[in-house]
């Protein structure tokens, strides 16, 4: 797991993004999604492992209800420091928009009977294409599963598992964004009425 692909898409003089550096396993795990507004918005779930932060672009955001198999796209390996970055990129940089934490706390690997596993069993469950986890976040609770769609290594899906934090209710992330990202999102599309005018 490496961060040169994190730092060679980015100029650290012109973005205010960490620069990648690998860090230590320090216990328990840390996960992060970010709500980021991009050219597309889309949430970006990342687990620690191996020292940096395993990440997916997830178009439609996390959903507690298992019903909702939601696109997750692998993308590089983000540096642990990530997991608090808010703010703006600027335009004409890698991922130019507006970042801000939608929800973290820590999770378990755990296997196909809901036991704990190492993070070692976690990193050969990721190359198998079948990860399972328990999430103690604000929003997002018990447990999960990240699938490879084995059509390439990059396209998985994001799934809940039926437990007592799942929900039958449709459940879209957007309900649950700060002020701030909307407040954001809500400017930029104002922009873009002004500019077809
Ligand atoms: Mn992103």
């Amino acid at each position: 797991m490496s961060l040169t692909k994190y730092n060679s898409k980015r100029n650290f003089e012109d973005t205010p993004e960490p620069s990648g550096k690998k860090g230590k396993d320090m216990g328990k795990l840390t996960f992060v999604v970010q709500r980021h507004h991009a050219s597309h918005l889309h949430y970006d779930f990342r687990l620690e492992l191996g020292g940096t932060l395993k990440s997916w672009a997830v178009p439609k955001g996390p959903s507690l209800n298992p019903k909702d198999k939601r696109l997750a796209m692998m993308v590089e390996d983000h540096p642990i420091s990530y997991a608090t970055f808010e703010g703006d990129i600027p335009a004409g940089n890698y991922g130019a928009g507006h970042v801000d934490v939608w929800d973290h706390g820590t999770y378990e690997p755990i296997d196909e009977d809901g036991e704990v596993i190492s993070p070692n069993k976690f990193a050969q469950s990721l190359h198998a294409g079948n990860m399972k986890f328990r999430m103690h976040g604000k929003h997002l609770k018990g447990d999960f599963a990240l699938v490879n769609m084995k059509k390439d290594e990059k396209t998985w899906l994001l799934i809940k598992h039926k437990d007592k934090y799942a929900t039958d209710e449709p459940y879209n992330s957007e309900d649950y964004a700060k002020k701030s990202s909307l407040a954001y999102t809500a400017e930029r599309n104002k922009d873009k009425v002004v500019k077809k005018k």
